[in-house]
């Protein structure tokens, strides 16, 4: 009882607290499905491993999870092809933006890590090799570890993507000519933007990630991790989540987690809950303004972070 009362208080404080905030950023413009959101929302769930759920605010409006897929084409990939992913993608933060180019080529082909574009450009090409309806079985996987079938794709968001993916065309190519990519550049580009593509609200988000939380085993619709393949994820998220700014994160929050670029923010507190915020307004990593604040905040007022 004691940490109902407390949650539910720590989330109200955080969202007057944050206010200071409120017009800070702007919302990603590069596709017109993004463009055109309202960015004065804020939405808020923590997911406690005792299964308490706590929201705040539009914790119930889906939106645009963008580079967060790429935490669970990774735990796809894992549970697929085990270490064989390693041949692939580093694990070695890149401190450079999501969709740099630079290190790639100087590493001839081989992506730093798995949760910028060129490693998630990687998961995707090994995902369509191994099977004919991968985008169905990624979208089964969510909504198994959602607990939502109301999880899905949205065509215009995939679509604007690809249009407008030059840079992630010029990774795609890259990767071709290093030979770290096996399927058709087109086929690959295209499942990379679908699984940008899907919607989900902090509530939807707060559960997939419990899953992460090491707290229980790891076997959703077939997809089983260990419990150490989910550590290395978390271990990843530490230190690669969020680009650039993934020391600052850690600073500030001391969790690991994962941002995409449509606002929202998934981290977990291995043993304890897992959390989602979303708020379209980013600074200039890509990152949401009153996510981070919020998170940062949580951490602080609860005092339980990994550190
Ligand atoms: N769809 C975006 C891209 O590939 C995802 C980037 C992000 O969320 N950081 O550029």
């Amino acid at each position: 009882m004691k940490h109902v009362l407390s949650y539910d208080r720590i989330l109200s404080e955080i969202y007057q607290e944050i206010q200071p905030f409120s017009k800070v950023g702007q919302q990603a413009t590069y596709i017109p499905a993004l463009a055109e959101i309202d960015p004065d929302q804020f939405g808020m769930c923590l997911h406690t491993v005792e299964g308490e759920i706590y929201t705040c605010r539009q914790a119930d409006t889906r939106f645009s999870i963008q580079s967060i897929s790429k935490v669970f084409s990774l735990a796809v990939c894992l549970s697929l092809f085990g270490n064989r992913v390693w041949e692939r993608v580093g694990v070695e933060p890149s401190g450079s933006s999501f969709n740099s180019m630079v290190l790639l080529e100087a590493e001839k082909g081989i992506p730093r890590n798995p949760l910028i574009n060129s490693g998630a450009i990687v998961l995707a090409d090994m995902l369509l090799a191994h099977s004919e309806d991968a985008e169905q079985k990624f979208l089964d996987f969510l909504r198994c570890l959602s607990g939502s079938d109301a999880v899905c794709y949205r065509a215009d968001v995939a679509e604007g993507e690809r249009r407008t993916g030059y840079m992630n065309a010029a990774i795609a190519n890259m990767l071709k000519y290093y030979g770290n990519l096996e399927g058709d550049i087109e086929q690959v580009l295209r499942f990379y933007c679908r699984m940008c593509s899907i919607e989900m609200n902090c509530r939807e988000l707060a559960q997939a990630f419990l899953a992460f939380t090491n707290s229980r085993p790891f076997d959703y619709g077939g997809i089983r991790l260990t419990v150490s393949q989910v550590k290395r994820i978390n271990a990843i998220m530490q230190t690669c989540g969020f680009y650039d700014e993934a020391g600052e994160f850690s600073f500030l929050v001391g969790l690991p987690g994962k941002s995409g670029v449509g606002g929202g923010i998934a981290a977990v507190c291995p043993q304890r809950y897992s959390v989602a915020v979303w708020s379209p307004r980013l600074n200039a990593k890509g990152n949401s303004v009153m996510g981070m604040k919020a998170l940062e905040l949580l951490t602080t007022k609860t005092e339980e972070s990994i550190f």
